[in-house]
């Protein structure tokens, strides 16, 4: 049995305003709301010890990820929202024009280097530098660009100019940068990094085909937030709140990545966070805030 652990790397940044709170994750970095021309764009990566990507892999997972999309866009019809998800991948042309980009993990896995150090943020500044490394990569297989889109105000580094060229290339602003690694060890993990981050670009690391799972990693980009209980959920109160919210949305693909894509939804939460709806009913903000407060109006 997999076992399937979703770690997002979301800490809610809360920043006050009088009694509303504005949400971290909420329209912020590269992908803010999910609407109009969205780019998935998909980095298949070999590393060594992950299988290789055969082309029939690749294939396989595109079509997992073209069936993600078929089923976003129908949420966004059934929510009154503009949405043309677009699907697209970086192509080796270093290596007579095959898919997947090579990029070794300092050690030997996703989970491995994450997890390598008590101190969390080693991992992720580990994991982060390899996926500049195959950004770096990806960019230069893309044609040459002219814009100067500087993206943050101190450092541009790999990702930031991959997105910039990305964002020339296709026209639109929302770029979801998503990396497949053809899980080798059962138990590796997908995540999403920097969701709430002023600083850097957030991604995601997808080890999984499974379209709920696709789907699950490309919402958290757009600032939704995991659902589920998780050994990162320390504190009675957080449990206890997330146990309510998974009771009263047994369908909820951000509690639920277990269950058959066709058979989730969305929560009222998770439209709020992504950007379908611009306010909360106070009483389902109480998982984001505290009673005395209200999650801000968009
Ligand atoms: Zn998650």
């Amino acid at each position: 049995m997999n076992r399937l652990i979703h770690l997002t790397l979301l800490s809610l940044f809360l920043i006050g305003c009088r009694s509303y709170i504005k949400i971290g994750s909420v329209k912020n970095n590269v992908c803010k709301s999910l609407e109009k021309k969205t780019v998935l764009f998909a980095v298949f990566v070999d590393s060594d010890r992950t299988h290789p990507w055969s082309a029939y892999d690749i294939n396989s997972t595109l079509d997992s990820i073209q069936v993600s999309i078929d089923w976003l866009e129908k949420q966004a019809v059934a929510n009154g929202i503009s949405l043309d998800i677009i699907l697209e991948h970086g192509i080796n042309a270093s290596k007579d024009s095959v898919i997947p980009f090579k990029e070794k993990f300092k050690y030997e896995s996703l989970s491995g280097t994450l997890f390598k150090y008590k101190d969390l943020t080693k991992g992720i500044d580990l994991v982060d530098a390899w996926s500049d490394n195959v950004s770096k990569d990806v960019a230069r297989s893309l044609p040459k660009d002219t814009s100067e889109l500087v993206l943050t105000k101190n450092k541009l580094n790999n990702r930031e100019r991959l997105i910039a060229k990305l964002r020339n290339q296709y026209k639109t602003d929302n770029i979801a940068l998503m990396f497949f690694i053809n899980n080798y060890f059962e138990n590796e993990i997908s995540v999403a990094f920097h969701t709430s981050s002023g600083t850097e670009i957030e991604y995601a690391i997808v080890s999984k085909k499974q379209p709920t799972v696709i789907v699950h990693e490309f919402l958290h980009l757009f600032g939704a937030c995991d659902l589920y209980l998780s050994p990162f959920d320390h504190g009675v109160f957080p449990r206890l709140k997330k146990r309510r919210v998974m009771k009263r949305y047994p369908n909820e693909i951000m509690a639920f990545t277990h269950k058959n894509l066709d058979s989730l939804n969305l929560s009222p939460l998770t439209k709020y966070l992504i950007g379908w709806e611009n306010q909360l009913d106070k009483k389902e903000g109480r998982f984001l805030v505290n009673r005395r407060r209200k999650v801000l109006e968009y």
